[in-house]
């Protein structure tokens, strides 16, 4: 039997988020999710904030941590790409993308981590991506973003682990939601030649590794990442 806990999942409108959330409430745990638009699934308790923006993120656990207690999972998936060629890429497309992927992941982390350790329990699950480590063309905002969450993993590991605190890095390949639907045909099919499942993934099997991770077998795991990539990423 799982123990229950107060979840809170970041851009659990849509797509990965959506899905992470909807695991969480089928475990039986009680389910928050940020949003800026949108509500979480049904069940859940969906609160206002942009995760650029520190004091919507504390009046945002304040609100959890009001009606659904303190918050013993937090799941930092909100994250936006805007990709172009290294050249092309304005100042403001790179600090966009690291201030919202890298930046709201660390305010939301912080907020976090009070809670945690006045329970001496927490479990802090990242969303990365395969990019991150492996890299990929006109995504140096978004692999650079994505690759910091693997130091702030590890890091939070050396400072919090004796607490009961873990912090890992959950890394999906491609995943069918809005934002891999941007890209074009052409484009999506080349991609699935080169992960050696064939495939992208669906969401919800995402969503259930990083249940399991955050969950009561998954307590001597941390500063780990796991990929969820159809083994586009091996050996990254
Ligand atoms: P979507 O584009 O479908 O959803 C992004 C989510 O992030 C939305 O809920 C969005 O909220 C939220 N968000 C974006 N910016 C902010 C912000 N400033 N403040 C608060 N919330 C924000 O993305 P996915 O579901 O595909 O991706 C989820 C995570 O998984 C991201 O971190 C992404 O980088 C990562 N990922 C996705 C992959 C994929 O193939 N799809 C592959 C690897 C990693 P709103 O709707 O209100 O804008």
């Amino acid at each position: 039997m799982t123990t229950q806990r107060t979840v809170l999942v970041t851009g659990g409108n849509r797509g990965i988020g959506y899905a992470i959330a909807e695991e969480f409430l089928a475990q039986g745990h009680r389910v928050a999710v940020t949003a800026r638009s949108g509500e979480g699934p049904e069940g859940s308790l969906t609160v206002r904030a942009d995760v650029t923006d520190i004091d919507a993120i504390d009046a945002a656990f304040t609100e959890i941590e009001e009606k659904l207690g303190p918050v013993e999972v937090v799941v930092a998936n909100a994250g936006i790409t805007r990709d172009t060629l290294l050249m092309r890429m304005s100042a403001e497309d790179f600090d966009t993308v690291v201030d919202t992927n890298l930046g709201g992941s660390f305010r939301v982390v912080k907020r976090a981590s009070k809670g945690m350790l006045k329970a001496r329990f927490g479990r802090i699950v990242l969303i990365s991506s395969v990019v991150g480590l492996y890299g990929s063309a006109g995504q140096v905002n978004y692999a650079a973003s994505k690759a910091g969450l693997v130091g702030m993993a590890r890091s939070i590991t050396r400072e919090l682990g004796a607490r009961g605190i873990t912090a890992n890095v959950v890394a999906p390949g491609f995943i069918e939601t809005d934002m891999t639907a941007a890209l074009p045909d052409t484009q999506q099919a080349e991609y699935k030649k080169n992960i050696p499942a064939g495939r992208f993934a669906t969401a919800s099997e995402v969503a259930k590794v990083v249940a399991w991770v955050a969950g009561d077998d998954a307590g001597y795991i941390s500063g780990a990442v796991i990929p969820v990539d159809g083994g586009l990423g091996m050996g990254h």
